[in-house]
């Protein structure tokens, strides 16, 4: 049963459901969501703003980067930060719009439509929603979606599988009463944001542990997920 948006505009929305989305730069809204907007980062997505700005680790960090260790959450959470503009806009917008478009972050491809996957054991169950802002026009016309395609349209797919194994790890069960140690909190942060120094680390023969399991992935596609799991083994060894 297809139910309406809440206050805030997100409404369910079946894997089957469509919806009519398209955004360009004709729209009277064009780059409005790119201010005014807390855009929260995924490990992956660190991969793409180093590709995009050619910075490493530190420099990224220190120039677009805000992490916060929220007591609510078992590792620190990380936030792009945003120019103070009178208008909180992103760094890599102008007039023309997204500045580092092929690299954009998940958050901003997936968008209008939210996905999260739920681990069932090894089954992985999706739900999406549709968030409907008013401001957004893009819903006046274009092209019907199904969830699962329009995010595949926006190069999703590999990206989700990355993203998917951090979830796995962060939904096992022992998550709920876990508090990790400062230690285990640079830890994640190096394995899953810092892939470029975790890299360097692995070569340098650091994480014994990591190497036994097979030889470090070439890609950052690969070393994520492994590196996830990896985390999995290192703070629950026992499960
Ligand atoms: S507000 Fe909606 S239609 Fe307008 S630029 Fe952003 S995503 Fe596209
Ligand atoms: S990264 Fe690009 S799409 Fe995302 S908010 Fe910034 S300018 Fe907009």
């Amino acid at each position: 049963m297809t139910t309406g948006p809440d206050m805030n505009g997100i409404m369910p929305l079946a894997a089957g459901e469509t919806f009519r989305f398209a955004c360009h730069r004709g729209r009277p809204c064009f780059t409005e969501c790119c201010r005014m907007l807390e855009l929260a980062l995924h490990p992956y997505d660190f991969v793409l703003l180093r590709r995009a700005t050619g910075l490493d680790s530190p420099k990224l960090f220190e120039r677009f980067i805000i992490e916060e260790d929220d007591r609510r959450y078992p590792f620190p959470r990380h936030y792009l930060a945003m120019v103070d503009d009178g208008r909180a806009s992103c760094p890599f917008v102008d007039a023309k719009g997204c500045q580092i478009y092929p690299f954009r972050p998940a958050a901003c491809r997936s968008y209008p439509v939210g996905r999260a996957a739920l681990f069932h054991g090894q089954a992985v169950e999706e739900r999406f929603v549709l968030v409907r802002e008013e401001h957004c026009r893009g819903f006046a016309d274009g092209a019907l979606y199904r969830p699962a395609d329009y995010l595949a349209e926006q190069g999703l797919t590999a990206i989700n599988r990355c993203h998917d194994a951090v979830a796995r790890l962060l939904q096992r069960p022992e998550m709920r009463t876990f508090t990790a140690s400062d230690e285990e909190k640079r830890l994640y942060v190096l394995a899953l944001c810092q892939t470029d120094l975790f890299r360097a680390r692995l070569q340098d023969g650091d994480f014994a542990d990591f190497t036994a399991a097979g030889p470090v992935p070439a890609s950052d596609e690969e070393l994520l997920p492994r590196a996830a799991a990896w985390l999995g083994r290192k703070f629950f060894p026992s499960s």
